[in-house]
């Protein structure tokens, strides 16, 4: 069906839609987040600009969205597992209880408000992905610069409807131009996690370093494939997949380390893996401990492996209250903690896009080739959605990207 739409500048604007579309969702009231699991497929309203009745429609756009990634919290709402209080309380403080999943996205821009080319230079017919988080522009930390930690964020999929859909509306300031002829489309839906991990490593100088890497799913490894870009001396990769300690192995990592036989904790970290680094450093540790998997041991292992002086990169979430074990040894050791939340925006992006851009660093072949095997069993067509097949894609792959 062909809809015609006349925006407030009185052009006239048109989407070939169907008045509702499938969705991949969750519901407070039909769903239940004890009863249910997985991502359910709804039949959802087509979202429309209007800006008579809402004027902010003015600043957005409606995108129809190509490629969609998957992320490591849409794995903790499919499985119930994390995000349940910020879901339900922004659903009923916005009066709804249907939550669109989703939030990294390669998309074409359909629809523009009537200031978005004015005031973002977005217009229509752009391929554009974006930031995840809606910062306000209004609270202290974004008036000083600092929006990836504004107090009032939103995020898609989350707190606001995310992009699990055929077509999304959002606001045209989270987007980013991309040059598809030079980031392929299935890498360049993926900016938005990129950028986490492009944040994550380029918070301490690691030129010349020693750096453990503790995690190897998706961003992880694409830190990885930054630490050897950036110029790491050493990357020791842990994690307990070794299908993905393979993969780090491929993407940089020069020594990797099994986390499946060590399952003893003294103090709270893995006595054997923490030797292993110090043997690997000549007794000294790592410069910087990047802790990108969440667990408390992973954490207590981070601590524990770096040197006198290290940085230490917190980025793996996970709710729940966590033991630090003789935590005046963070103090003595003199290390630096930092964490690591969202991307600079846009400054973080315009690093990730640099970096992709240019193929003669090999990062974006290393990415496609290596995490995403070329698209074979990682790229979904999103109409042929099940729970079961999805499930197995998602517990065999760090990444997988639907294809709408
Ligand atoms: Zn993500
Ligand atoms: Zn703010």
């Amino acid at each position: 069906m062909l809809c015609i739409f006349r925006n407030r500048s009185n052009e006239l604007s048109s989407i070939d839609m169907e008045n509702k579309s499938p969705a991949l969702t969750f519901d407070i009231k039909e769903d239940g987040w004890e009863t249910s699991e997985g991502f359910i497929m709804r039949q959802i309203e087509m979202p429309i600009l209007d800006e008579k009745k809402n004027p902010e429609d003015a600043t957005h756009v409606i995108l129809k969205i190509n490629y969609a990634g998957v992320c490591g919290t849409d794995r903790g709402i499919f499985y119930r597992a994390a995000f349940r209080d910020l879901i339900h309380s922004s659903l009923e403080k916005q009066g709804q209880t249907t939550r669109i999943l989703g939030h990294e996205f390669l998309g074409e821009v359909v629809w523009q408000g009537s200031m978005v080319s004015h005031l973002y230079n977005i217009s229509k017919g752009m391929t554009v992905s974006g930031d995840s988080h809606v910062t306000c522009g209004n609270c202290y930390q974004c008036k000083i610069g600092e929006n990836n930690v504004c107090s009032n964020e939103q995020i898609l999929g989350i707190s606001i409807n995310g992009i699990f859909a055929p077509y999304i509306k959002i606001p045209a300031k989270n987007l980013w131009p991309v040059d598809v002829a030079k980031v392929r489309p299935e890498i360049a839906a993926m900016y938005d996690p990129l950028g986490n991990a492009v944040h994550a490593t380029t918070k301490t100088d690691v030129r010349g370093k020693t750096v453990a890497v503790f995690g190897c799913g998706a961003i992880g490894l694409f830190s990885i494939a930054l630490l050897k870009h950036f110029g790491a001396a050493q990357i020791i990769a842990v994690d307990m997949n070794e299908k993905n300690l393979a993969m780090a192995h491929e993407l940089g990592a020069h020594q990797v380390i099994s986390l499946t036989h060590s399952r003893e904790l003294v103090s709270g970290y893995n006595v054997d893996v923490v030797a292993h680094i110090m043997e690997l450093t000549g007794g000294r540790g790592v410069d910087v401990a990047m802790e990108m998997a969440g667990p408390n041991s992973s954490v207590n292992n981070a601590l524990e492996s770096a040197r006198r002086g290290g940085q230490v990169i917190l980025f793996g979430l996970k709710d729940g209250d966590f033991t630090i074990p003789k935590f005046s040894r963070v103090i003595t050791k003199g290390l630096t903690l930092h964490g690591i939340i969202g991307r600079h925006i846009f400054e973080t992006w315009q690093t990730t896009d640099s970096i992709l851009s240019d193929s003669s660093n090999g990062v974006q072949d290393k990415i496609w080739k290596v995490i995403l095997k070329e698209g074979k069993g990682t790229i979904l067509p999103f109409s042929d959605y099940n729970n079961d097949s999805f499930e197995k894609a998602m517990n065999e792959h760090p990444k997988i990207i639907f294809k709408m």
